[in-house]
């Protein structure tokens, strides 16, 4: 500023004004600046695709900065974009589908895997509804529920072979990310393992019906051979009995696993409980005191076969591991949620530690006494897997020496007013 006030002032003497030479100078000097201003605007507008002019003064150091920033931030970006490709490089390499949607349900972001099991189009389905696009029943209430605990099993909308695995992870702003994995080899695995324990326990029913006959006819006279042998009868009849149990639960079992409840009718629960109270009683021979003590006229929809074994499953096992003298009362109850029938006995109980396991084939809390009173260790397997045909629960207390209460709880939907029933069954 001080060189150019001197410039002014001295070409203000050559033209014989001083403030004429000082203000040509400034007009100058504001004239300079005024073309910086342009090229940087220039450069900008331009995209930054050239290099910025090389000036003199701070608009120099203003255009190297600058220079400098816009490098930094095309690295940056390269790198941002580096990883971004290697992410979707490997999100493209794997093999199980990978879905990005947004907080409305749109297709944001997929892998190739899902269009080959889900049959997804780039580009036209970004931006879809997923729903529009997977218009399956099951995953359109799975996923407009938004309870994520347990994953989703269907068959590929394009490929009925395929039976794919969805788990559903919420982020951000409940943003979703999907994962499919094809679990059609490990269906298969499964159905080939249920198909062997049906087939194996279908073909040793004919042989033991043979065994058990021979053994029956061959104990009727047995009072014509030794003391010795006849304790042999008795024992081989026993156990064949204890096998053809052994068949008829594995049986019913794999039937349970490979069918969903069927033949559904309206269950008087009251009847079916008289019922079982009066095989109990015949079971525990006067040794115990067995009560129906409470039967609401609510019935329950659900098959009867499957029902009646769950329910008598529970009440000859009270029986079973209740000492003599002890009672079980039986209870069938409309809740505010449901229906519940429970099993209360004061028996033998079972160790906290076990009772999560209960429902596992061939567990048992004392598996001698399990034998002795010829058990198979399937009967709560079969109770579980009834309840899960019906919607509903099986819970369990107990108390170690002070006995147990075993309860199928069953959801609302399936109770229905006992005398419009009745009512309709009559008019039938
Ligand atoms: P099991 O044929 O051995 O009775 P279950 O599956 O019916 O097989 O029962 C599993 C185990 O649960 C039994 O072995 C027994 O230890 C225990 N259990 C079942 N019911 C009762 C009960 N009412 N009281 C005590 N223990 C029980």
């Amino acid at each position: 500023m001080f060189y150019l006030l001197v410039m002014g002032v001295a070409l203000g003497y050559y033209l014989d004004n001083p403030f004429i030479g000082i203000c040509a100078v400034l007009a100058g000097y504001i004239g300079w600046h005024w073309l910086q201003l342009y090229r940087l605007n220039q450069w900008l507008e331009d995209g930054q695709s050239s290099l910025l002019p090389r000036t003199l003064g701070i608009w120099g150091s203003v255009f190297t900065q600058t220079q400098r920033l816009q490098q930094r931030s095309i690295k940056n970006q390269q790198q941002l974009q580096g990883v971004i490709n290697r992410i979707q490089d490997s999100t493209a390499a794997l093999k199980d589908a990978v879905m990005m949607v947004d907080s409305t349900g749109a297709l944001e972001f997929w892998n190739q895997a899902a269009e080959g099991y889900l049959g997804l189009r780039h580009p036209v389905d970004l931006g879809q509804p997923i729903t529009n696009l997977i218009r399956t029943p099951e995953f359109k209430s799975y996923f407009e529920q938004a309870d994520y605990r347990e994953p989703l099993v269907i068959k590929s909308p394009v490929n009925p072979q395929l039976s794919l695995q969805f788990n559903i992870t919420l982020f951000g702003r409940r943003d979703r990310l999907i994962l499919v994995h094809d679990i059609t080899r490990l269906k298969q695995l499964e159905q080939m393992r249920k198909d062997f324990v049906a087939n194996v326990s279908h073909e040793l029913r004919t042989p033991l019906t043979v065994i058990s006959g021979y053994v029956e006819t061959m104990q009727m006279g047995a009072d014509m051979l030794p003391p010795r042998w006849a304790r042999m009868l008795q024992q081989m009849n026993s156990q064949s009995h204890r096998m053809g149990n052994l068949i008829k639960d594995l049986l019913m079992l794999s039937q349970l696993e490979t069918s969903q409840a069927k033949d559904e009718q309206s269950i008087d629960v009251e009847a079916m409980l008289q019922s079982i109270e009066t095989d109990a009683r015949a079971l525990s021979n006067g040794r115990h005191q067995v009560n129906l003590v409470h039967a609401d006229k609510q019935r329950l929809t659900g098959n009867y076969n499957e029902i009646r074994s769950a329910f008598s499953n529970l009440v000859f096992n009270a029986v079973k591991y209740t000492p003599d003298g002890g009672s079980i009362n039986i209870e069938w109850r409309q809740t505010r949620h449901g229906g519940c029938m429970s099993v209360k006995d004061n028996g033998i109980g079972i160790a906290a530690h076990h009772v999560p396991r209960l429902t596992e084939r061939f567990y048992r809390a004392d598996p001698s006494r399990s034998i002795e009173t010829g058990g198979t260790g399937l009967g709560l397997a079969i109770v579980k897997h009834v309840l899960l045909h019906h919607q509903g629960e099986l819970k369990i207390e107990s108390e170690e020496g002070k006995g147990s209460t075993f309860s199928c709880v069953f959801p609302l939907k399936r109770m229905t007013d006992g005398v419009a029933d009745a009512t309709s069954d009559s008019e039938q």
